[in-house]
């Protein structure tokens, strides 16, 4: 399949992979033309040089020397096709000739990274910062996680420990003697915000004190076990009828104030780990009286949440904090209620963090390996995590960049290449990435500018991604992936059966279901849902056949045809369906999606199902439907959150009575790992590491098998918040068939 060839080569995946000519054409496709980008994917064969990119002189195009240059070998001049400019080479390229060719000019070369000589950063910074409000045991797991990561950190990497209850402890490190740690109060005076001036002076730190927090792993690995092994629950005590004071705002603004005031622009991570919601001092979620509960979804939208919009707005004027020093925050949280995700999320989006959500507790192995995984190292030894990313788009003239959709922020880079159309984060051609691993994948959405078909220059349109980001061994790269994409004339009869040919329904499926994440920032979901129709209906009415006001007579051909059942699973996705989940899964669902490759975004919105039997040696894969059910089979649901491995009655049964330890049965024992062995194999480079649930048929945890398969006839109708409100096109909860029958009939419809 060419679409995947290309993700392979260079962690593309488009929704079109021609485009439409005009802009008009390109409204008629529905699907904006949009992209999918893994700036860091392993590439096979990537090609790697130690020397910086040619960059064009043009003003403001920034584009890099690339295969698709014309090149004038006599004059040694390039031509950019970004924006026509002609560049000399410089003087160490002045034996080039077809023949000899630099790696940026070989055709096969669309994707390369170039490793910047002479500029060196410092080793990674990882600040944790624990909170304390939570039982012994509980503590004890966090504390053997942190121990156990330590060992993970290269040496000359630098550490910090900061701890909160109802206050904020920072500990200092370099003081051998005794315990010592620096006091900051949980709810301070509202004026006296904490700003990096006043975390430093507050600290007392001088530029010759100044290591005494923040020290080399290998020179105080001793005594930053010592004091975490130490480590009590808040010795605060907390009144009857009352939930503990927990200061996570203070603890994160002084951690970010710590690192901005020594390692500002270098790599940093400060790692979260939160059992409970903050309830007291700025970004405070509740308060501590138990008889206020924390918000609901409804809550939130009937504006009954009192410290929602407050808490929001603080942290999210840390994180660009964080994102504008280089540094990443990660949230690993884990509690029986929530912990206030909804309001902290946005420190993990805007600055490329991880998020983690545990429901039992911190020794669950979605703790405990999500934090191995978050130190994952690569094939040559270093930390997988790369700091610091910052990406640019570059378009040819024909069209422009509508925004972007993933963990990022606005650059706020203006330019020709900007279009006024907004999708996403818009009105830039450059955004702060943030952390980076090979997974991380970002949407771009695009505006064909131009208004008639002679203006296609050479009927290509150019797009180049430029990221720059530092590896954790302090080297500074920048990927340079080209792209050249066919424009066609969508008008002619050929050109419209190749735009169709080249209609990529994965990645479309993906970039519509960002889309819609991102629109539930500010819009309900039920006007998202209405959208979403109209969007689906009129895709399918401009690509299937189909005889007017004859629902019969529809088809859609292979290119198109997964695409209105992938729109089905992400209307009834808990994406889009908040209701049961409470704010802080929403949270965790949606901000996990906004970051991940298609397969695995693939995943979250149609989980797969594989059936095993005697019969075949593999899974086969098998509808979502409660039809597939069978009590001699075993069924494998990944909906990439959770592995849910269901055992059938009958295969539980014959389990139960041992029948797998009978050498003759060795076969039903085979039967038996065979899903398990899968499952280890999803679970393997999964971030965050998945939930997994092992259940029988008829058990209670086999509710986690059902909730995701397609009901065979319809229930509960969408809730609204709002009774006035118009429904969706779609009114119930439908099976799949069904939302096909309406489909059909409303795409054949007379207009
Ligand atoms: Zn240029």
């Amino acid at each position: 399949m060419q679409f995947a060839e290309q993700e392979e080569a260079d962690g593309v995946r488009m929704a079109w992979n021609v485009w439409p000519s005009t802009r008009i054409e390109a409204s008629r496709g529905v699907i904006p033309v949009s992209a999918l980008y893994t700036p860091r994917k392993n590439i096979n064969g990537l090609q790697i040089v130690d020397y910086s990119p040619i960059i064009c002189v043009g003003k403001t195009c920034g584009a890099a020397l690339n295969p698709f240059c014309q090149i004038d070998y006599m004059n040694k001049i390039w031509v950019c096709p970004f924006c026509l400019v002609r560049n000399h080479f410089p003087h160490h390229y002045a034996d080039i000739s077809p023949d000899n060719l630099p790696a940026e000019l070989i055709s096969d070369f669309t994707t390369m990274e170039y490793v910047l000589p002479g500029d060196l950063g410092g080793p990674p910074v990882f600040v944790f910062v624990i909170d304390t409000c939570m039982i012994a045991e509980e503590l004890q797991h966090i504390k053997d996680m942190v121990l156990k990561a330590l060992n993970f950190l290269p040496p000359d990497s630098y550490v910090g420990l900061i701890t909160f209850g109802k206050n904020t402890h920072v500990h200092e490190l370099g003081f051998q003697e005794c315990v010592k740690s620096f006091v900051f109060r949980g709810d301070p005076p509202k004026k006296k915000a904490l700003t990096v001036q006043r975390v430093a002076e507050l600290l007392g730190m001088t530029s010759d004190q100044s290591n005494r927090f923040l020290m080399a792993v290998s020179e105080c690995e001793f005594i930053f076990s010592s004091i975490l092994e130490d480590l009590t629950e808040d010795p605060w005590i907390v009144e009857p009828q009352h939930r503990p004071s927990r200061c996570t705002g203070v603890a994160v603004s002084v951690a970010i104030g710590l690192l901005e005031s020594m390692y500002q622009g270098q790599s940093g991570r400060i790692l979260l780990f939160a059992g409970g919601p903050p309830s007291t001092g700025p970004g405070q979620v509740i308060g501590t009286d138990l008889s206020e509960k924390i918000r609901s979804h409804r809550d939130v939208l009937k504006n009954n949440a009192p410290h929602y919009y407050n808490a929001c707005q603080f942290y999210l004027d840390l994180s660009k904090r964080c994102a504008a020093n280089g540094h990443i925050i990660d949230i690993l949280a884990c509690s029986l209620d929530q912990v206030g995700l909804a309001e902290m999320r946005v420190l993990v989006e805007n600055t490329g963090g991880v998020l983690v959500l545990g429901t039992q507790s911190f020794s669950s192995p979605e703790c405990t390996e999500s934090l191995k995984k978050i130190f994952r190292q690569a094939s040559n030894g270093d930390l997988e995590m790369s700091f610091g990313g910052v990406l640019q788009a570059i378009t040819s003239r024909q069209f422009r960049v509508s925004g972007a959709i993933g963990p990022c922020l606005s650059l706020n880079h203006k330019g020709v290449s900007v279009s006024e159309s907004e999708i996403g984060i818009s009105g830039t051609s450059q955004w702060k990435l943030g952390g980076l691993t090979p997974q991380t994948t970002f949407a771009f959405y695009f505006d064909i500018v131009n208004t008639q078909r002679k203006d296609v220059v050479d009927d290509q349109a150019y797009l180049q991604f430029v990221t720059k980001f530092r590896q954790s061994n302090g080297t500074t790269n920048i990927r340079v992936t080209t792209l050249a994409i066919p424009f066609v004339d969508t008008t002619s009869q050929s050109g419209f059966r190749q735009l169709q040919s080249n209609f990529d329904q994965e990645a479309s499926c993906v970039l519509m279901g960002r889309w819609v994440v991102f629109k539930t920032k500010d819009e309900f979901a039920l006007d998202i849902l209405r959208w979403l129709d109209r969007m689906l209906i009129r895709l399918v009415s401009k690509f299937a056949s189909y005889t007017k006001d004859n629902p019969d007579s529809f088809q859609l051909s292979a290119e198109f045809s997964y695409f209105p059942p992938f729109m089905f699973y992400l209307r009834r996705s808990q994406f889009l369906q908040i209701f049961n989940s409470s704010p802080d899964e929403t949270a965790f669902f949606r901000l996990t999606l906004l970051g991940e490759t298609v397969a695995n975004s693939l995943t979250m919105i149609q989980p797969t199902l594989l059936s095993y039997s005697w019969d075949f040696d593999g899974g086969q894969p098998v509808f979502l439907d409660t039809s597939s059910r069978d009590p001699a089979k075993i069924l494998l649901l990944d909906t990439f959150f959770h592995i849910v491995v269901w055992r059938g009655e009958q295969i539980a049964e014959w389990q139960k009575q041992g029948i797998q330890d009978q050498p003759e049965y060795s076969h039903f024992a085979e039967l038996l790992t065979r899903p398990n062995d899968e499952a280890k194999q999803l679970m393997e480079f999964r971030m965050p590491h998945p939930v997994v649930v092992y259940c029988d048929q008829g058990s209670s945890q086999a509710r986690r098998m059902l909730a995701k398969l397609n009901p065979s006839e319809s229930h509960a109708k969408y809730e609204s918040i709002d009774d006035n409100a118009p429904p969706p096109v779609f009114t119930e909860d439908v099976s799949l068939e069904v939302f096909m029958q309406h489909l059909r009939r409303l795409a054949v419809q007379s207009q």
